[in-house]
């Protein structure tokens, strides 16, 4: 690495422009009295594909935008390896990711209460996902609007999606328009962050807006290697740009905002993690701090496949140039139809047993099949629904392999270790299948390919989730927020034990959020700015 004298001075660096990272550029710059500097690894977001909601299947696999990276073999999914994508660009994996917006459940705020962290309860975190929503639907007591972050729904409905709702009803789940509403239990579409059809990623709502404020410098294709530090304080970062080694120091803070994988690797590389790692890997150790890249918990999801009765799936339109061309030129002439869908249509948030207080299970109903995540389609018409445990006990870690920053790190869930998790994903398969079953949903089903008919015992759907199952992308709690010895940053996210260096994005989760996680990633960095600005106007 050519060694480079350049360097640079700000009040904040800010590590990673995913979704909360872009929340900060902007929020920090606001008043025009702070400098920051915007550090990402990745590029510009000009891929066409980013912006195209469909266009997210297409992402999966292109490392210009995305780190693809992988889990080691999982014990109990067969010792399988599992695709771990994450966002490598402006606007980080909020650019890439499948468009859902789901908050999570009121509770799982106050649960991160309830563990000790003052300000985390639901009714201290709803304005800041109100102050960043751009609700299409308009404001109510929940939602808010004129914010940066377009929040809309699909563009119609889809007659496969009516009956998997009516069809949820029928089973004696209830319908529910919305998903962030007073109650997230039932069926129903879910609502995407998009605007006119186009993807509302952080770097669209929040960086396109402060980019071309003077204070803001943003340094694309920029790898942080190591934060520096003095003493406990944490005086600047190293990185490496365009071949050479530069150094860029903060006369406020260092900021990490490079998600639940990227975080707590940067911090073991900084010295800054569980001893006996660092040092089997050389790496000097500043601060034994066992929790920093424990705790990473994850959504698992079990993929059910039907084949369809009628070509009335994206399987029939992807498959085949008449109709596929008929989506491109009605997406181009309204920006409407099949293009503007994200990673799922309807869904449904389901209890699997009836004495639980909220859903513990998630469906994503998609109206496509394919064997794999970003994969062909299948040449027949055909439909999956994928089944989440929101609350898994399950808990895994990422560990730096090397002191190499350009190593990937070591990422290990460990889907499935706890019996309550296993226990879960069984049941939720089984409801689905109750719901499948209603003469509503029947008529649309030639069969059930996946798991299908030969797996029906509890250890069948036990097997096959172990031989199919895989992430559906939110990991957390690397960098877990509290004041247990575990815990990596208290409850203003700063590092604890340290000066000047906070960790803002959703590796502090305390816990993952019972949904999915990029609105609660926006969360955490709306909140984070105000308690970053609060301390530089030096109030409590
Ligand atoms: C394929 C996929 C589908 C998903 N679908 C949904 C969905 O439908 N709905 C939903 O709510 N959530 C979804 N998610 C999850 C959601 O997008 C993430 O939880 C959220 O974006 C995480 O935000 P973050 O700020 O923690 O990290 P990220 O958005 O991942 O941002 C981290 C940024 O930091 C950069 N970075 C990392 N390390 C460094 C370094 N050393 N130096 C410089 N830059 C660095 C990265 O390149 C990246 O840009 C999905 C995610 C993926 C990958």
């Amino acid at each position: 690495m050519r060694p480079s004298r350049d360097t640079v001075s700000s009040d904040y660096i800010i590590i990673g422009a995913g979704s909360a990272g872009c929340v900060l550029a902007n929020r920090l710059t606001a008043s025009g009295r702070h400098r920051v500097l915007l550090l990402e690894a990745g590029g510009h977001d000009r891929n066409i594909w980013i912006h195209i909601p469909l266009g997210y299947g297409k992402l999966f696999a292109n490392p210009k935008v995305n780190w693809l990276y992988a889990t080691e073999p999982e014990p109990e999914l067969n010792n399988r390896k599992v695709i771990q994508p994450r966002g490598k660009v402006l606007g980080g994996s909020s650019s890439i990711n499948g468009l859902l917006y789901v908050r999570g459940q009121p509770e799982d705020f106050d649960h991160w209460r309830q563990l000790g962290n003052t300000g985390w309860a639901f009714a201290d975190v709803l304005p800041y996902f109100r102050r960043a929503e751009d609700q299409a639907r308009g404001a109510d007591a929940l939602h808010g609007v004129g914010g940066p972050l377009a929040v809309s729904d699909v563009c119609e409905p889809h007659p496969l999606c009516e009956a998997f709702i009516a069809a949820a009803q029928a089973a004696g789940f209830p319908r529910n328009d919305d998903f962030n509403g007073a109650r997230q239990e039932g069926a129903g579409y879910f609502q995407l962050t998009t605007r006119n059809g186009r993807r509302w990623s952080t770097a669209v709502g929040y960086l396109r807006q402060a980019r071309r404020r003077p204070n803001l410098t943003i340094a694309c294709n920029a790898l942080a290697t190591r934060i520096l530090f003095s003493g406990r304080q944490a005086t600047g970062v190293e990185y490496r740009q365009e071949g050479a080694l530069r150094t860029a120091y903060a006369n406020g803070e260092v900021i990490l905002a490079g998600g639940a994988f990227n975080s707590p690797q940067l911090l073991q590389l900084s010295g800054l993690g569980p001893a006996a790692l660092l040092q089997r890997h050389g790496v000097e150790v500043i601060a034994d701090i066992p929790g920093v890249g424990q705790d990473l918990q994850d959504h698992l999801q079990i993929r059910m496949q039907y084949r369809c009765t009628q070509p009335i799936t994206m399987n029939d339109v992807i498959n085949h140039w008449r109709h596929r061309y008929g989506a491109g030129l009605r997406y181009a002439l309204s920006r409407k139809g099949l293009l503007t869908i994200g990673a799922g249509y309807a869904g449904a948030f389901l209890r699997t047993r009836l004495e639980l207080a909220t859903p513990d299970v998630q469906i994503h109903f998609l109206i496509f099949s394919a064997d794999a995540a970003g994969g062909a389609l299948h040449p027949f018409p055909g439909f999956m629904t994928s089944v989440c445990q929101l609350r898994p006990e399950s808990r895994g870690f990422v560990e730096i392999r090397s002191s190499d920053p350009a190593e990937p790190p070591a990422i290990q869930p460990r889907y499935l270790t706890s019996r309550h998790d296993r226990d879960t994903a069984v049941a939720g398969m089984i409801l689905m299948r109750q719901v499948m079953e209603q003469q509503v949903m029947r008529r649309f089903i030639a069969e059930e390919r996946a798991p299908g008919p030969h797996c029906a015992s509890d250890d069948d759907l036990l097997a096959f989730a172990r031989e199919t199952g895989t992430t559906v992308y939110h990991p957390t709690s690397t960098c877990r927020m509290g004041s247990d010895p575990g815990a990596v940053v208290d409850e203003r996210l700063r590092v604890r034990g340290f000066d000047k260096l906070r960790v803002i994005d959703a590796s502090i989760m305390p816990s993952i959020v019972s949904g999915n996680t990029n609105a609660a990633a926006v969360m955490i960095g709306e909140k984070g700015a105000d308690m970053v600005l609060q301390d530089a106007a030096g109030r409590p």
